[in-house]
């Protein structure tokens, strides 16, 4: 049983939109193709663990906190016996491990050693459990869920799922049967509880509203060269055809995501979404999907 879907993060959405709207450094760009790429791996495993038999608890996406140390668990599955927290990489190519990281054979580019991070994590899992008072056993796995994906120089007493592998674990997680009880239920209620909203660790570069590019863009290939016709806004680029009070949502979701101390106004949102509409219809977008906060000159919503 599902009980925290994942979402993409703020951090991810922020860097989404950057990179659209601003022209990122080959830092920022790694970076943020990193988080895409994994992210992507992290629903690829959410949807072969979606059958899992007997009965289990699946939260995704756990940032927890205990003395005073954050940590981040992809996936964690309560079964009756074990907890398992999973780490998905969603590497890619030849690579090789030496004692402190992994390396691309191709491109001599370095990880970090997921392993130390992996250790750590489960570490500071067990330490929430212990403050917790609670007793469980707990098996932390890396999965490496890209099937172009090969690991040269794999120990074999390393908690690695290469992609050759995967079936035949989930095939065995299976295997084991499973029934949970009120401890459990409790358990995966207050994780849930303990995740922390915000990231305290995410990356974002500093940007500045004069600096980025206004303007709608499709929200599927992403091109600015869009028009509106018929009450939709029509890329020229691929043809999708999106309803304008849509396109408003997503720009008014947009801009709060950059600049969430900004107030949501009509004039901000006419300046930021540049869709070339009456004010009218700005406002009437705003009032269907947003509420009215304050009672100053110009209407904000939230
Ligand atoms: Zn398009």
């Amino acid at each position: 049983m599902l009980l925290k879907a994942r979402t993409e993060s703020d951090e991810l959405l922020t860097l989404r939109s950057l990179n659209i709207r601003t022209e990122l450094t080959s830092k920022e760009r790694f970076y943020y193709e990193n988080l895409e790429r994994g992210y992507d791996g992290e629903v690829k495993f959410d949807s072969m663990i979606q059958d899992l038999r007997q009965e289990r608890y699946i939260i995704n996406d756990l940032l927890l906190e205990v003395n005073n140390s954050f940590f981040q668990i992809d996936t964690l599955i309560i079964s009756q016996g074990v907890i398992h927290l999973i780490d998905v990489k969603n590497f890619y190519g030849d690579c090789y491990l030496n004692t402190d990281n992994l390396y691309s054979v191709s491109t001599g580019r370095e990880y970090k050693n997921p392993i130390n991070q992996l250790n750590r994590c489960s570490s500071l899992f067990r330490q929430l459990l212990q403050n917790l008072n609670l007793n469980y056993l707990v098996d932390a796995t890396i999965i490496f869920i890209n099937p172009e994906f090969t690991l040269y120089q794999a120990p074999l007493d390393q908690p690695f799922i290469l992609p050759t592998q995967i079936n035949r674990f989930l095939r065995e997680l299976n295997n084991v049967s499973s029934q949970l009880n009120d401890g459990h239920k409790k358990l995966a209620q207050k994780l849930i509880e303990l995740n922390q909203p915000k990231n305290p660790f995410a990356m974002l570069p500093t940007f500045i509203y004069d600096q980025i590019k206004k303007g709608p863009y499709c929200k599927i290939c992403k091109s600015f060269q869009v028009t509106i016709r018929h009450h939709h806004l029509v890329c020229n680029n691929c043809g999708d055809q999106e309803k304008i009070d849509q396109a408003i949502i997503r720009n008014v979701k947009e801009f709060s995501l950059l600049f969430p101390n900004e107030d949501i106004t009509t004039k901000a949102i006419s300046d930021w979404s540049r869709l070339d509409l009456c004010k009218r219809t700005y406002t009437r977008a705003l009032k269907r999907n947003f509420n009215v906060v304050g009672n100053t000159r110009s209407t904000i919503y939230k």
